[in-house]
Protein backbone atom coordinates (compact mmCIF):
# COMPACT_ATOMS: atom_id res chain seq x y z
CA UNK A 1 0.00 0.00 0.00
CA UNK A 2 3.10 2.28 0.75
CA UNK A 3 4.27 1.67 -2.67
CA UNK A 4 0.92 2.18 -4.16
CA UNK A 5 0.81 5.30 -2.37
CA UNK A 6 4.25 6.24 -3.51
CA UNK A 7 3.29 5.78 -6.45
CA UNK A 8 0.30 7.57 -7.00
CA UNK A 9 1.76 10.65 -5.52
CA UNK A 10 4.58 10.35 -7.62
CA UNK A 11 2.26 10.62 -11.18
CA UNK A 12 0.05 13.09 -9.97
CA UNK A 13 2.55 15.74 -7.64
CA UNK A 14 3.22 17.50 -11.07
CA UNK A 15 -0.88 18.76 -11.03
CA UNK A 16 -0.95 18.98 -7.02
CA UNK A 17 2.20 20.64 -6.47
CA UNK A 18 1.59 23.17 -9.50
CA UNK A 19 -1.99 24.25 -8.23
CA UNK A 20 -0.58 24.48 -4.29
CA UNK A 21 2.27 26.49 -5.70
CA UNK A 22 -0.39 28.87 -7.62
CA UNK A 23 -2.13 29.08 -5.02
CA UNK A 24 0.51 30.25 -2.79
CA UNK A 25 2.97 32.26 -4.97
CA UNK A 26 1.28 35.16 -6.02
CA UNK A 27 -2.03 37.54 -5.43
CA UNK A 28 -5.29 35.79 -6.33
CA UNK A 29 -6.50 37.86 -8.62
CA UNK A 30 -8.49 37.20 -12.12
CA UNK A 31 -5.73 36.15 -14.17
CA UNK A 32 -4.51 34.07 -10.96
CA UNK A 33 -7.39 32.05 -11.19
CA UNK A 34 -7.79 31.46 -14.66
CA UNK A 35 -4.38 30.11 -14.30
CA UNK A 36 -5.32 27.67 -11.67
CA UNK A 37 -8.29 26.59 -14.19
CA UNK A 38 -6.32 25.94 -17.22
CA UNK A 39 -3.72 24.26 -14.69
CA UNK A 40 -7.25 21.83 -13.60
CA UNK A 41 -8.12 21.82 -17.52
CA UNK A 42 -4.65 20.27 -18.45
CA UNK A 43 -4.63 17.47 -15.64
CA UNK A 44 -7.93 16.32 -17.46
CA UNK A 45 -10.18 17.42 -14.37
CA UNK A 46 -12.61 18.70 -17.25
CA UNK A 47 -14.04 21.70 -17.69
CA UNK A 48 -16.49 21.39 -15.91
CA UNK A 49 -15.39 20.41 -13.04
CA UNK A 50 -12.38 22.72 -13.25
CA UNK A 51 -14.66 25.37 -13.17
CA UNK A 52 -16.50 24.42 -10.30
CA UNK A 53 -13.42 24.07 -8.56
CA UNK A 54 -12.36 27.21 -9.04
CA UNK A 55 -15.32 28.99 -8.67
CA UNK A 56 -15.71 27.47 -5.23
CA UNK A 57 -12.35 27.61 -4.10
CA UNK A 58 -12.57 31.49 -5.19
CA UNK A 59 -15.42 32.07 -3.12
CA UNK A 60 -14.14 30.43 -0.02
CA UNK A 61 -11.10 31.88 -0.04
CA UNK A 62 -12.53 35.57 -0.39
CA UNK A 63 -15.07 34.54 2.29
CA UNK A 64 -12.75 33.34 4.58
CA UNK A 65 -9.78 35.94 3.99
CA UNK A 66 -7.34 33.10 3.75
CA UNK A 67 -3.99 32.94 2.14
CA UNK A 68 -2.16 30.58 4.56
CA UNK A 69 -0.84 27.77 2.24
CA UNK A 70 -2.22 24.90 5.01
CA UNK A 71 -6.19 26.65 5.25
CA UNK A 72 -5.93 26.84 1.22
CA UNK A 73 -4.76 23.44 0.38
CA UNK A 74 -7.23 22.05 2.85
CA UNK A 75 -9.76 23.90 0.82
CA UNK A 76 -8.51 22.57 -2.63
CA UNK A 77 -8.46 19.05 -0.89
CA UNK A 78 -12.16 19.39 -0.04
CA UNK A 79 -12.87 20.61 -3.76
CA UNK A 80 -11.03 18.11 -4.96
CA UNK A 81 -12.89 15.32 -3.01
CA UNK A 82 -16.39 16.84 -3.62
CA UNK A 83 -15.75 16.62 -7.43
CA UNK A 84 -15.09 12.75 -6.98
CA UNK A 85 -18.08 12.17 -5.33
CA UNK A 86 -16.84 9.97 -1.95
CA UNK A 87 -19.67 8.31 -1.26
CA UNK A 88 -20.10 6.59 -4.48
CA UNK A 89 -19.93 2.40 -3.48
CA UNK A 90 -16.61 1.29 -4.48
CA UNK A 91 -16.91 -2.43 -3.58
CA UNK A 92 -16.62 -4.34 -6.72
CA UNK A 93 -19.17 -7.28 -6.09
CA UNK A 94 -17.07 -10.48 -6.09
CA UNK A 95 -18.74 -12.46 -3.82
CA UNK A 96 -21.14 -15.67 -5.10
CA UNK A 97 -24.52 -16.24 -4.23
CA UNK A 98 -24.59 -19.61 -2.73
CA UNK A 99 -23.63 -22.03 -5.13
CA UNK A 100 -23.49 -19.55 -8.12
CA UNK A 101 -20.04 -17.39 -8.72
CA UNK A 102 -20.31 -13.94 -9.06
CA UNK A 103 -19.76 -12.85 -12.38
CA UNK A 104 -17.80 -9.82 -13.26
CA UNK A 105 -17.68 -8.89 -17.26
CA UNK A 106 -14.61 -6.58 -18.48
CA UNK A 107 -14.70 -4.22 -21.26
CA UNK A 108 -13.18 -1.66 -22.71
CA UNK A 109 -11.34 -0.83 -26.40
CA UNK A 110 -7.84 -3.09 -26.59
CA UNK A 111 -4.79 -1.93 -25.55
CA UNK A 112 -6.25 -0.48 -22.46
CA UNK A 113 -5.49 -3.11 -20.31
CA UNK A 114 -8.14 -5.27 -19.67
CA UNK A 115 -6.42 -8.46 -20.34
CA UNK A 116 -4.24 -7.38 -17.61
CA UNK A 117 -6.65 -5.80 -15.33
CA UNK A 118 -8.75 -9.51 -15.21
CA UNK A 119 -5.17 -11.21 -14.06
CA UNK A 120 -4.42 -8.78 -11.80
CA UNK A 121 -7.87 -8.85 -10.07
CA UNK A 122 -7.66 -12.90 -10.18
CA UNK A 123 -4.46 -12.35 -8.44
CA UNK A 124 -5.82 -10.18 -5.89
CA UNK A 125 -8.82 -13.12 -5.11
CA UNK A 126 -7.16 -15.59 -5.18
CA UNK A 127 -4.89 -14.47 -2.81
CA UNK A 128 -7.69 -13.58 -0.67
CA UNK A 129 -8.32 -17.79 -1.07
CA UNK A 130 -11.23 -17.24 -3.44
CA UNK A 131 -11.26 -19.67 -6.54
CA UNK A 132 -11.41 -18.02 -9.71
CA UNK A 133 -12.40 -18.94 -13.15
CA UNK A 134 -11.08 -16.42 -16.26
CA UNK A 135 -13.24 -16.43 -19.34
CA UNK A 136 -11.24 -15.29 -22.32
CA UNK A 137 -13.95 -13.93 -24.99
CA UNK A 138 -11.83 -11.68 -26.63
CA UNK A 139 -11.89 -14.17 -29.55
CA UNK A 140 -10.92 -11.82 -32.21
CA UNK A 141 -7.30 -12.43 -31.27
CA UNK A 142 -5.64 -15.31 -30.28
CA UNK A 143 -3.35 -13.29 -28.89
CA UNK A 144 -5.45 -12.48 -26.24
CA UNK A 145 -6.55 -15.45 -25.49
CA UNK A 146 -2.98 -16.25 -24.48
CA UNK A 147 -2.20 -14.03 -22.61
CA UNK A 148 -4.71 -14.24 -20.61
CA UNK A 149 -3.63 -18.08 -20.25
CA UNK A 150 -0.55 -16.67 -19.19
CA UNK A 151 -1.93 -14.42 -16.31
CA UNK A 152 -4.22 -17.70 -15.25
CA UNK A 153 -1.13 -19.78 -14.72
CA UNK A 154 1.06 -16.85 -12.56
CA UNK A 155 -2.09 -16.35 -11.08
CA UNK A 156 -3.51 -19.97 -10.49
CA UNK A 157 -7.19 -19.58 -11.89
CA UNK A 158 -8.01 -21.88 -14.75
CA UNK A 159 -8.78 -20.11 -18.54
CA UNK A 160 -11.85 -21.30 -20.31
CA UNK A 161 -11.07 -20.51 -24.21
CA UNK A 162 -12.57 -21.49 -27.69
CA UNK A 163 -10.61 -20.99 -31.48
CA UNK A 164 -9.59 -17.81 -32.73
CA UNK A 165 -13.33 -16.24 -34.23
CA UNK A 166 -15.67 -18.17 -31.66
CA UNK A 167 -18.72 -16.40 -30.85
CA UNK A 168 -17.54 -14.29 -27.30
CA UNK A 169 -20.89 -14.74 -25.98
CA UNK A 170 -20.11 -18.59 -26.17
CA UNK A 171 -17.10 -18.40 -24.36
CA UNK A 172 -18.41 -16.57 -21.49
CA UNK A 173 -21.27 -19.05 -21.37
CA UNK A 174 -18.44 -21.91 -20.81
CA UNK A 175 -16.93 -19.84 -18.51
CA UNK A 176 -19.91 -19.56 -16.49
CA UNK A 177 -20.88 -23.02 -16.56
CA UNK A 178 -17.25 -23.90 -15.89
CA UNK A 179 -17.37 -21.62 -12.75
CA UNK A 180 -20.60 -22.98 -11.75
CA UNK A 181 -19.69 -26.91 -12.43
CA UNK A 182 -16.28 -25.82 -10.14
CA UNK A 183 -17.81 -24.01 -7.41
CA UNK A 184 -15.86 -21.52 -7.65
CA UNK A 185 -16.35 -17.80 -6.15
CA UNK A 186 -15.98 -15.44 -9.33
CA UNK A 187 -16.01 -15.51 -13.05
CA UNK A 188 -13.95 -13.09 -14.63
CA UNK A 189 -14.51 -12.95 -18.34
CA UNK A 190 -12.33 -10.64 -20.68
CA UNK A 191 -14.28 -9.30 -23.39
CA UNK A 192 -13.18 -7.94 -27.02
CA UNK A 193 -12.36 -4.55 -27.22
CA UNK A 194 -12.82 -4.28 -31.47
CA UNK A 195 -14.58 -0.56 -31.67
CA UNK A 196 -16.03 -1.29 -34.53
CA UNK A 197 -20.02 0.12 -34.56
CA UNK A 198 -21.92 1.07 -31.50
CA UNK A 199 -24.37 -1.59 -32.81
CA UNK A 200 -21.94 -3.69 -33.42
CA UNK A 201 -20.31 -3.48 -29.85
CA UNK A 202 -24.32 -3.49 -28.60
CA UNK A 203 -25.14 -6.38 -29.95
CA UNK A 204 -22.14 -8.46 -29.13
CA UNK A 205 -21.60 -7.44 -25.51
CA UNK A 206 -25.75 -7.38 -25.25
CA UNK A 207 -25.34 -11.08 -26.33
CA UNK A 208 -22.76 -12.07 -23.92
CA UNK A 209 -24.41 -10.49 -21.03
CA UNK A 210 -27.72 -11.86 -22.03
CA UNK A 211 -26.21 -15.40 -22.19
CA UNK A 212 -24.23 -14.88 -18.86
CA UNK A 213 -27.79 -14.07 -17.49
CA UNK A 214 -29.76 -17.04 -18.26
CA UNK A 215 -26.99 -19.09 -16.18
CA UNK A 216 -26.05 -16.66 -13.36
CA UNK A 217 -26.53 -12.94 -13.24
CA UNK A 218 -23.69 -10.00 -14.07
CA UNK A 219 -22.49 -8.57 -10.64
CA UNK A 220 -20.48 -6.41 -12.23
CA UNK A 221 -19.43 -4.71 -15.88
CA UNK A 222 -16.44 -3.12 -15.42
CA UNK A 223 -15.19 -0.45 -17.67
CA UNK A 224 -11.21 -0.55 -18.43
CA UNK A 225 -9.95 2.99 -19.65
CA UNK A 226 -6.54 4.14 -20.09
CA UNK A 227 -6.02 7.14 -17.70
CA UNK A 228 -3.22 8.18 -20.96
CA UNK A 229 -5.40 8.64 -23.22
CA UNK A 230 -7.71 11.85 -22.51
CA UNK A 231 -10.16 12.87 -24.26
CA UNK A 232 -9.86 10.10 -27.13
CA UNK A 233 -10.10 7.83 -24.44
CA UNK A 234 -13.04 9.06 -23.09
CA UNK A 235 -14.69 9.25 -25.89
CA UNK A 236 -14.58 5.95 -27.05
CA UNK A 237 -15.58 4.74 -23.26
CA UNK A 238 -18.58 6.59 -23.69
CA UNK A 239 -19.49 4.22 -26.92
CA UNK A 240 -19.20 1.28 -24.16
CA UNK A 241 -21.02 3.06 -21.58
CA UNK A 242 -24.13 3.57 -23.82
CA UNK A 243 -23.66 0.26 -25.30
CA UNK A 244 -23.84 -1.57 -21.98
CA UNK A 245 -24.53 -1.11 -18.23
CA UNK A 246 -21.66 -0.19 -16.64
CA UNK A 247 -21.39 -0.42 -12.86
CA UNK A 248 -17.50 0.63 -12.55
CA UNK A 249 -14.47 1.88 -14.21
CA UNK A 250 -10.83 0.10 -14.28
CA UNK A 251 -8.58 3.24 -14.77
CA UNK A 252 -5.61 1.77 -15.81
CA UNK A 253 -1.92 3.40 -16.47
CA UNK A 254 -2.30 5.96 -13.61
CA UNK A 255 1.38 5.33 -13.21
CA UNK A 256 1.97 6.48 -16.17
CA UNK A 257 0.45 9.75 -16.62
CA UNK A 258 0.53 13.47 -14.65
CA UNK A 259 -2.48 13.79 -15.63
CA UNK A 260 -4.63 12.05 -12.63
CA UNK A 261 -7.43 14.97 -13.00
CA UNK A 262 -8.90 11.81 -15.28
CA UNK A 263 -10.34 10.31 -12.79
CA UNK A 264 -12.53 13.27 -11.56
CA UNK A 265 -13.79 13.63 -15.27
CA UNK A 266 -14.19 9.86 -16.37
CA UNK A 267 -16.27 10.01 -13.56
CA UNK A 268 -18.10 12.55 -14.37
CA UNK A 269 -18.74 11.82 -17.69
CA UNK A 270 -19.65 8.37 -17.20
CA UNK A 271 -21.32 8.62 -14.19
CA UNK A 272 -20.24 5.68 -12.80
CA UNK A 273 -17.62 5.40 -10.26
CA UNK A 274 -13.78 4.73 -10.48
CA UNK A 275 -13.49 1.49 -8.52
CA UNK A 276 -10.19 0.45 -9.28
CA UNK A 277 -6.66 2.04 -10.20
CA UNK A 278 -3.93 0.41 -12.48
CA UNK A 279 -0.40 1.55 -11.26
CA UNK A 280 1.74 -0.96 -13.25
CA UNK A 281 2.19 -3.64 -15.32
CA UNK A 282 3.08 -6.05 -12.39
CA UNK A 283 0.84 -9.01 -11.25
CA UNK A 284 0.19 -6.37 -7.85
CA UNK A 285 -0.09 -3.42 -9.39
CA UNK A 286 -4.13 -2.83 -8.56
CA UNK A 287 -5.60 -1.04 -6.25
CA UNK A 288 -8.90 -0.24 -4.96
CA UNK A 289 -9.56 3.10 -5.31
CA UNK A 290 -9.57 5.03 -2.69
CA UNK A 291 -10.52 8.88 -3.44
CA UNK A 292 -9.17 10.39 0.04
CA UNK A 293 -6.31 8.17 -0.57
CA UNK A 294 -6.22 10.15 -4.21
CA UNK A 295 -6.71 13.45 -3.29
CA UNK A 296 -4.08 13.34 -0.42
CA UNK A 297 -1.34 11.88 -3.23
CA UNK A 298 -2.45 14.64 -5.37
CA UNK A 299 -1.19 17.01 -2.95
CA UNK A 300 1.46 15.31 -1.28
P1 LIG B 1 -6.12 -5.12 -23.63
O1 LIG B 1 -5.86 -5.13 -25.12
O2 LIG B 1 -7.13 -4.11 -23.26
O3 LIG B 1 -6.43 -6.47 -23.09
O4 LIG B 1 -4.77 -4.58 -22.96
P2 LIG B 1 -3.58 -5.39 -22.26
O5 LIG B 1 -4.05 -5.98 -20.99
O6 LIG B 1 -2.97 -6.30 -23.26
O7 LIG B 1 -2.60 -4.20 -21.89
C1 LIG B 1 -1.98 -3.40 -22.88
C2 LIG B 1 -0.63 -2.93 -22.35
O8 LIG B 1 -0.82 -2.05 -21.25
C3 LIG B 1 0.24 -4.07 -21.82
O9 LIG B 1 1.56 -3.82 -22.20
C4 LIG B 1 0.09 -3.96 -20.31
O10 LIG B 1 1.21 -4.46 -19.61
C5 LIG B 1 -0.05 -2.47 -20.14
N1 LIG B 1 -0.78 -2.11 -18.90
C6 LIG B 1 -1.98 -2.55 -18.48
N2 LIG B 1 -2.33 -1.96 -17.30
C7 LIG B 1 -1.32 -1.11 -16.98
C8 LIG B 1 -1.08 -0.19 -15.88
O11 LIG B 1 -1.88 0.00 -14.96
N3 LIG B 1 0.09 0.51 -15.93
C9 LIG B 1 0.99 0.36 -16.95
N4 LIG B 1 2.10 1.10 -16.91
N5 LIG B 1 0.80 -0.48 -17.98
C10 LIG B 1 -0.34 -1.21 -18.00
Amino acid sequence: LVRLRARLARSNSTLGQGLLSLLSARDLDDEAWEEIEDTLITADVGVTSATQIVENLRTKVKVLGTRSVDEVRELLRSELLGQLNPDLPRTVRTEPHGNRPAVLLVVGVNGTGKTTTCGKLARVLVGDGRRVVLGAADTFRAAAADQLETWGSRVGAPVVRRDEGADPASVAYDAVARGMSDGVDTVVVDTAGRLHTKTGLMDELGKVKRVVEKQSQVDEVLLVLDATTGQNGLRQARVFAEAVDITGIALTKLDGTAKGGIVIQVQRELGVPVKLVGLGEGPDDLAPFDPEEFVDALLT
